[in-house]
């Protein structure tokens, strides 16, 4: 019998999860019209290199369209996370048959 040891880093298979910066354009076309856009931008450096869990939500974002994650409610500026929500589980083997995601907003640590 031959024992075979392997080092798990476990940094390396732990999702960061995934960090976007809130964006609000606005500007306007005099005489026409207004227009407050609104945006999350990945940020590449903070968010993880991609995972089965972050695949998860960009694979429900193609699914379910814009219409299901509201981003009106964000702020210029800050940095938005996010989480995912279990809504129903499958009551014979508990994997959750529905869920969504809601953005958290995350604290910046500045010093
Ligand atoms: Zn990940």
């Amino acid at each position: 019998m031959s024992l075979i040891s392997v080092e798990i880093k476990e940094d390396e298979n732990k999702c960061k999860g995934l960090f976007f910066r809130g964006k609000i354009n606005s500007y306007y076309i005099e005489g026409k019209k207004i227009v407050q856009a609104f945006e999350i931008n990945l940020l590449k450096k903070m968010s993880c290199k991609g995972c089965d869990q972050c695949y998860g939500f960009w694979d429900y974002y193609n699914t379910c369209g814009t219409e299901d994650i509201d981003i009106t409610e964000i702020k210029h500026g800050k940095i938005y996370s996010p989480k995912f929500i279990a809504d129903i589980h499958d009551w014979e083997t508990n994997i959750v048959d529905e869920w969504h995601y809601e953005l958290e907003e995350i604290l910046e640590n500045k010093s």
